[in-house]
């Protein structure tokens, strides 16, 4: 079993895992009452997801500045301290280190301020997620336990995506064409089956040993002559 066939086969597990999640939600959703009102909420809580998002990726930026920075002076410093080279190279590296150490002064405030930045747009998520769950609950008995369970199966939701979207970066991308062209072929909407000595299980057709054979060396996915599901084999 190749690495290739083998990420396919997790892209597939990952795929109905979200899609029953995102049943999961629509389900909740349907359930809450008022839609408007669920929708008003999800876009609120989406706004202030972005605005923590945004600010997590300055604060690491910064933090990624910071740490470059940090390196650079440890590298002058031990030159200077080495007191290697003549007295003219020596007075430039410590004015380089002068003015290295004070960019980081700055980069260090800096880095405070997107922290706190960072903790006001969490805070912020806190409340409004708090906010549409209080306005939701109103709405219907039971809606308490909705929303909470609604929120889980949204970060799961968006959890999966992140991994997904990773997952089928590493992926040559002829593997992932192949299974979003059998995804849509398939008539179950599964691109993969497993192969069981030489039975197909997503059409229970036998297939020819050589093509069995094939589907165990391969290092592309391989898909099942008969129906076309790109096979997996399990413990191979
Ligand atoms: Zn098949």
């Amino acid at each position: 079993m190749s690495e290739r066939a083998r990420a396919v086969w997790n892209l597939w597990r990952m795929d109905s895992e979200i899609q029953q999640v995102e049943s999961r939600i629509t389900q909740l959703t349907s359930q809450l009452g008022d839609q408007v009102k669920v929708k008003a909420g999800d876009i609120a809580i989406r706004r202030a997801k972005d605005s923590v998002a945004q600010a997590l990726s300055r604060q690491r930026d910064r933090e990624f500045e910071l740490a470059q920075l940090e390196a650079r002076i440890k590298e002058l410093d031990t030159r200077l301290w080495s007191g290697k080279g003549s007295p003219r190279e020596l007075e430039m590296l410590r004015v380089e280190l002068d003015r290295e150490r004070s960019r980081r002064n700055g980069i260090e405030e800096q880095t405070l301020g997107v922290m706190e930045a960072t903790e006001r747009t969490q805070r912020d998520l806190v409340r409004v997620e708090s906010a549409v769950a209080t306005a939701l609950a109103s709405l219907q008995a039971g809606n308490i336990q909705r929303v909470a369970e609604r929120t889980s199966a949204t970060s799961r939701r968006d959890a999966l995506t992140a991994d997904r979207l990773s997952l089928v970066e590493g992926m040559p991308p002829e593997d992932a064409e192949a299974y979003n062209r059998q995804r849509v072929k398939s008539s179950d909407g599964v691109p993969v089956a497993e192969l069981s000595g030489s039975q197909c299980q997503g059409c229970r057709t036998d297939i020819p040993s050589g093509d069995a054979q094939r589907a165990r060396r391969a290092e592309a996915p391989f898909p099942c002559p008969s129906c076309g599901r790109l096979l997996f084999i399990p413990n191979a």
